[in-house]
């Protein structure tokens, strides 16, 4: 049965959305719920992590939120991809749009990845936002005084991570919220499960089931448990400085991240309205802090302000579902914010629990584990691929090119080259938007793993398919580049909301 109290510890973007989306699928499902959220403003948030993925977007419709409300309040920007400089090579650069465009082809392969690649040309060609991020536009036309989607995919976001916290608050409806810190908690001795969280202030919280989103503090499960699986030995970079840079007024605002490899790490560029939030993710087996600020100083050209000394020990729990108690967001798992998988992360594991609290039984709880591990793991194996670069201009780059992890370099040996598709990414739970081959293919295209020779012997084997791609991508092409043309500038749609500075 759905559980009739839930908390929620933490209110972070992790603690909101659990509230949000728990709180709402409870009164979709007709079951009945009171959700307290418990956030210590003496703590506060980490203040960082502002990209998300498409996912956002396709939760903010399925709750009936409204989109240009969210933009306009939380300061936020939009996200059609990333863009990777300096990672194959200094002075290389390469964009991966986060659009499937053989979603609407019905081809059974990805064969207008396999035509681009088989003409050694970008995949990014056949991407609508390719096109939208390209031209620094926004993914709307207007048409009769209204906004209309140049398009049928989902974009992401970029924002301010403490506006859309707050924003995310004021739309969680009916959940009553107590500003205080958990000390201890208190369980069961025979099950060990959580009966009540005894707070600073002096009250006791019972509840059936909680959900620590108290971030690295990991302040329930840890009690629970729950032990870390850590992925140090597979992810180069342990350490991050953020800042940000002011966007000078009227500048456009490119609609992607950047993710700027730098000699010991990377450093992101997220635009807000306002504001770029900044870091630099490094190793610091290679370089300090001080230098890492110092080598930032000079790429840039100009001092920067660094607002925290972020350690990172990327990895997961071993499981998020211990008894009753569910860890989200940052208490459950992080990985360097390379591809914005933590959000993401957080919305998916969400919906998959919201499918199963209607019977949260042993199945249910080995399952949504089962599920959660898996993904985090495919993050993982994602985001360390995108280090396998012809760089060896740095102790830290030739560190890297030496440490492929063997499962990922037996991959990449087994695709040898060739085109991965849908068939070599098994699918998630409930069809849940996952790191499959159309987010794969763009990076290993931009860095160079896959050979067009390949593609063409393929091509050539599928004579029928070769056709039909062609006029696909002729025409996709075509069509989105008169839609980029239609579509409203970025940073003018921005300032339409009425809100940039
Ligand atoms: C350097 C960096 C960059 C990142 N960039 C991205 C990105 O681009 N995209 C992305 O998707 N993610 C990114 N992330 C991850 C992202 O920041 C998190 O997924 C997101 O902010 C959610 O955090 P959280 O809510 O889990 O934790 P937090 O924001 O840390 O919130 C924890 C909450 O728990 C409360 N709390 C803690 N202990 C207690 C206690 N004992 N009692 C009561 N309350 C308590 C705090 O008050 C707070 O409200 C990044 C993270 C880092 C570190």
């Amino acid at each position: 049965m759905w559980p009739r109290r839930i908390c929620v510890v933490g209110g972070g973007t992790a603690g909101w959305l659990a509230a949000m989306m728990l709180g709402d699928s409870a009164r979709r499902g007709g079951h009945p719920c009171e959700v307290t959220v418990i956030e210590s403003s003496k703590i506060g948030t980490i203040g960082v992590g502002e990209g998300t993925t498409a996912v956002f977007r396709q939760m903010l419709q399925h709750f009936g939120l409204d989109e240009m409300e969210f933009l306009a309040e939380t300061g936020a920007t939009i996200k059609f991809g990333i863009r990777h400089r300096d990672w194959r090579r200094l002075g290389h650069s390469y964009d991966g749009p986060i659009d499937d465009p053989h979603r609407v082809t019905g081809f059974e392969v990805n064969a207008l990845d396999l035509y681009q690649v088989s003409r050694g040309e970008s995949v990014g060609q056949v991407h609508l936002f390719q096109h939208l991020l390209s031209r620094n536009k926004s993914p709307f036309a207007v048409v009769d005084g209204r906004h209309i989607a140049v398009g049928p995919f989902h974009h992401a976001y970029h924002f301010d991570q403490a506006l859309a916290g707050k924003w995310l608050r004021s739309k969680a409806k009916a959940i009553a919220t107590i500003d205080d810190q958990v000390l201890r908690v208190e369980r069961l001795a025979e099950s060990g499960d959580i009966t009540a969280l005894h707070l600073e202030g002096g009250a006791r919280v019972e509840a059936d089931l909680f959900v620590d989103c108290t971030g690295f503090r990991r302040a329930l499960i840890g009690p629970m448990g729950g032990t870390w699986v850590s992925y140090r030995d597979m992810l180069p970079v342990n350490r991050a400085i953020p800042f940000w840079l002011d966007i000078p007024k009227g500048e456009e605002i490119d609609p992607c991240t950047l993710a700027w490899a730098q000699g010991s790490g990377w450093m992101w560029k997220i635009p807000t309205q306002s504001r770029y939030g900044c870091g630099y993710v490094f190793s610091d087996a290679h370089i300090t802090p001080d230098q890492a600020k110092d080598e930032i100083e000079r790429v840039l050209g100009r001092p920067i302000h660094v607002r925290n000394d972020i350690r990172i020990d990327a990895g997961r729990l071993d499981r998020q579902w211990i008894g009753n108690c569910v860890a989200l967001g940052l208490s459950s798992s992080f990985l360097e914010p390379l591809e914005a998988t933590s959000i993401h992360g957080t919305v998916v594991q969400l919906m998959l629990l919201a499918s199963v609290l209607p019977n949260p039984d042993d199945r249910a709880r080995l399952a949504f584990n089962a599920a959660s591990a898996r993904q985090v793991d495919d993050f993982r194996d994602f985001i360390r691929l995108h280090y396998v670069s012809e760089r060896r201009d740095t102790p830290f780059w030739r560190d890297v090119a030496g440490n492929l992890p063997p499962h990922l370099a037996d991959r990449l040996a087994a695709w040898g080259g060739r085109v991965p598709g849908a068939a070599d990414f098994a699918p998630f739970p409930m069809g849940l938007p996952h790191t499959d081959h159309h987010l794969h293919v763009p990076v290993l295209d931009g860095l160079g793993l896959l050979d067009p020779a390949k593609a063409k012997d393929w091509l050539a084997a599928h004579p029928k398919l070769r056709a039909q791609a062609r006029a696909e991508a002729a025409k996709l092409t075509g069509e989105y580049k008169r839609a980029a043309g239609r579509a409203m500038g970025h940073r003018a749609f921005l300032d339409g909301l009425g809100v940039t500075a």
